[in-house]
């Protein structure tokens, strides 16, 4: 294990890989990615794996394009089975001013060239028959969007990243920084356990790739980040014969679920006033929100045996948009937060962007709008397709 590196990036979930994986493609000979966990111990371990391009605005479904291209190639180039499965996504609305809203972000889609198209109830019936159409007004639907099996992701990351000299550093959590004249100069990591590494790692650049405790980790150098951990609850059910395609989402309440390769159904819902805070508890209040709205949108399933309920948090900001980038106030310490509830999909194509900028130092229009200093600035951005 090396003492020294070129970066270190701070967090071995999949934008710390996919990062760490990217810098070393670019030809960054030492990176070291450390982790305070296992691989999938946060968010990305943790998720219901949906990709969609499906979005209000023209970035973010710009980038899903991609990311989706990424994703369907993923396993032949990284050599492991991801079970991506494109079934489509089909949101529904069940008020006139979300199906207004609905209809605006499929517009951007299609000037985007996406093919999704705007469904009555009845249409969005013939794709999911089992679905009780009362009280939908209107649904979307794209079919290229899908579900990958999130852990494979994961690893298929990190091996690929090992293969290009990348180390990964897990049960090691970073305690601090040493610094001289303002910059940094090595991360202070302590071993959790017998596995992990102990002592200070000698660099002069460090990623911020630690998700909910992304804010912890800036705080350390004195960079007070917006962005809030949030409990965000799932569950999956006993496995049942093959009959749902698309992953459903409901944009009134957030509730999605969506049919696993093993037959389970995985979903989740947004609930109202879950404190901040990292915290990966479960909860009946869950259930009850999630199993009242699942059975509005198919009663069928009022039947099924919920087999396993877990957590996560999502890494929400106050604008609903991720934090990347350089941070003024540190040289040589570059953000990669607050990917809200949509990180996982968002991380094969920010991890390439993210890398690309650091090794260059050049910014571009999205690195720029998506940095830290636009809520100095007061240039806040939005995004209205967003579950849970
Ligand atoms: C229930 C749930 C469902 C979701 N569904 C989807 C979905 O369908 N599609 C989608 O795209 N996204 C989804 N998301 C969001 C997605 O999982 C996240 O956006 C994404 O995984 C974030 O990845 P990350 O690498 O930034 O963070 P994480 O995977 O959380 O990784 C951060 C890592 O930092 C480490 N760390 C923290 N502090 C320290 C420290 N001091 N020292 C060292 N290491 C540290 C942690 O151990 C952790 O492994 C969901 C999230 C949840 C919780």
């Amino acid at each position: 294990m090396r003492t020294e590196a070129d970066i270190v990036v701070i967090g071995a979930g999949i934008m710390g890989l996919a990062i760490a994986y990217h810098l070393a493609s670019l030809g960054v000979a030492k990176v070291s990615v450390v982790d305070r966990s296992y691989l999938c111990g946060g968010a990305s371990g943790r998720n219901g794996g949906g990709v969609r391009a499906q979005w209000s605005s023209e970035a973010n479904v710009r980038l899903m394009q991609e990311s989706i291209r990424i994703c369907r190639d993923f396993a032949s180039e990284m050599k492991i089975n991801v079970w991506f499965r494109q079934g489509g996504y089909l949101f529904i609305v069940r008020t006139e001013e979300k199906r207004r809203a609905l209809e605006a972000s499929v517009k951007v889609q299609n000037a985007c060239k996406l093919s999704t198209r705007m469904l009555t109830p009845k249409e969005a019936q013939e794709i999911v028959p089992e679905l009780d159409t009362d009280g939908i007004v209107a649904a979307s639907y794209n079919g290229d969007d899908g579900v990958v099996f999130p852990w494979p992701f994961v690893w298929g990351f990190a091996q690929a990243a090992q293969k290009r000299g990348v180390e990964i550093h897990t049960f090691t959590d970073v305690k601090g920084f040493e610094m001289e004249r303002g910059e940094i100069t090595g991360v202070v990591l302590d071993a959790v356990g017998k596995r992990g590494t102990k002592g200070v790692m000698k660099t002069r650049k460090v990623v911020n790739a630690a998700g909910a405790w992304s804010p912890e980790i800036a705080k350390m150098l004195g960079v007070e980040l917006p962005n809030k951990p949030h409990r965000h609850e799932i569950c999956s059910t006993e496995p049942l014969k093959p009959w749902l395609r698309p992953l459903v989402a409901d944009l009134s309440d957030g509730l999605y679920f969506s049919q696993s390769t093993r037959g389970e159904i995985v979903g989740g819902i947004g609930q109202e006033h879950v404190p901040p805070g990292v915290n990966h508890d479960s909860s009946h209040a869950f259930l009850g929100r999630y199993a009242r709205s699942l059975t509005r949108a198919c009663p069928l399933l009022g039947r099924v045996k919920v087999l396993r309920q877990w957590s996560g948090c999502y890494d929400l900001t106050p604008d609903a948009n991720p934090i990347v980038g350089p941070v003024d106030l540190v040289p040589n310490f570059f953000q990669a937060s607050g990917f809200m509830g949509h990180g996982f999909m968002m991380a094969p194509i920010m991890g390439k962007k993210i890398a690309e900028q650091i090794v260059t130092g050049k910014d571009t229009e999205l690195m720029s709008r998506w940095n830290l200093r636009r809520f100095k600035e007061g240039k806040l951005l939005s995004e209205a397709m967003i579950i849970g």
